[in-house]
């Protein structure tokens, strides 16, 4: 007899009853500080009083009436998104996954509705991640996301992160554009090089191809910008966004510059969840916490203070940790032991972080996180090294 529920997931035998902030309860009757966030969804922590009360005042009103009519909510949040992005428009879905579909169909429909459907490749980089639907895993440059699913979706170019050479090397007249994460989250938080994302800037505009930013990770504040784009001086023609969007309540969006927008013609694309209310009004009031004058710079300025915490720790034990990697609080440390060693050591002092590629352990703490929490996380993380370098 297998379990009723699907083996795809290995999960540990532990669950919750609740969540205050930056802690969960467990069901073991322990609280534990929360730094993984739900892998970057729970950016203002748990039961924030300003989302319970959107939750609870629109499911009074009404949760959805599908895109058949006109939902004012959907048409507040794109302005409110256009205002605070590069972006034109707006499209709304209910995961990551479906907001990098919809923008890898944007970059084909771009080029097809400007009389050159001949160009429809993608170029993406290895070891990175952007969902997992048929299209995304085909991006993603890892063989295992693919494994016994038959054939890769056709159009997807993969070459190392940081090679330019090979990203010219790759581009041929079927190219239509480049999707990149700005900070490689699942594959192990590997920054890339402002020099590098520029280049590939000036090469889009020179090859007349889309950019397309993935920023579902590294979005809605984790690098202590709205989008991480902000911190390079240029913008992409199309952004991907998700997790924290919604806080947990499930939602995606995806971003574009006029000229691929207006491509997206009636019919086209589209939803049945896609934008209802209560996710637009959950998420609406995510971004108007985030705007919030001084929500940025606590995020910056405590990130900072983690990050020297962190660097400190890393020193002192050298046979466990080998480098700290990350902006604002989109961090990650490589380890020397395996990272899952690390990471139930860390359980064990109360402590939730999540696992990344190339042995890291990603920490992705809420970004209402204060100065005492994190204090509590370094104690808890010096224990667990003490433990593991014995
Ligand atoms: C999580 C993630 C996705 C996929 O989002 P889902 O909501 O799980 O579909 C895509 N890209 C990046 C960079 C992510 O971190």
């Amino acid at each position: 007899m297998i379990s009723p529920l699907l083996s795809n997931y290995a999960p540990a035998d532990l669950s919750f009853e609740k969540g205050e902030g930056a802690y969960l309860i467990g069901n073991d009757g322990r609280r534990y500080l929360d730094f993984y966030a739900g892998i970057a969804v729970t950016s203002l922590g748990h039961a924030h009083p300003r989302v319970v009360k959107a939750i609870q005042d629109q499911a009074e009103k009404v949760l959805h009436v599908a895109n058949l009519f006109r939902i004012p909510e959907q048409e507040e949040l794109a302005r409110k998104l256009v205002d605070a992005t590069f972006a034109d428009a707006v499209y709304f879905c209910n995961s990551g996954a479906e907001a990098n579909e919809c923008g890898l169909k944007m970059i084909r429909k771009y080029f097809s509705a400007n009389g050159q459907p001949e160009k429809f490749r993608v170029i993406g980089f290895n070891d990175s991640f952007h969902g997992r639907t048929l299209a995304t895993i085909a991006a993603a440059g890892q063989e295992k996301l693919l494994e016994g699913f038959g054939p890769a979706a056709d159009g997807y170019d993969h070459v190392e992160a940081g090679d330019l050479e090979a990203v010219k090397a790759a581009i041929t007249p079927e190219t239509a554009g480049i999707i990149i994460e700005p900070i490689i989250g699942e594959g192990g938080i590997r920054v890339m090089d402002p020099d590098f994302l520029k280049s590939l800037r000036d090469l889009c505009d020179e090859n007349d191809l889309l950019l397309m930013f993935d920023e579902i990770q590294t979005g809605m504040g984790r690098t202590g910008k709205l989008f991480a784009y902000e911190h390079l001086g240029f913008h992409p023609d199309i952004m991907s966004s998700a997790k924290a969007l919604g806080n947990g309540f499930p939602v995606g969006a995806c971003l574009a510059v006029e000229k691929v927008a207006k491509c997206m013609t009636v019919g086209s694309h589209g939803s049945t969840y896609g934008g209802n209310p209560m996710a637009m009004t959950v998420a609406s009031t995510v971004v108007d916490v985030m705007t919030e004058e001084g929500f940025m710079d606590h995020v910056s300025r405590i990130a900072n203070h983690l990050k020297q915490s962190l660097n400190g720790v890393v020193d002192r034990y050298p046979s466990v940790l080998e480098e700290l990697r990350g902006v604002g609080l989109h961090l990650g440390l490589k380890c020397k032991v395996e990272n899952s060693a690390l990471i139930a050591a860390l359980q064990k002092q109360g402590a939730l972080t999540a696992k990344a590629g190339d042995n890291v352990v990603r920490l992705l703490p809420p970004l209402i996180i204060e100065e005492q929490q994190i204090n509590e996380f370094i104690n808890a993380l010096e224990n667990a090294c003490e433990e593991l370098s014995q």
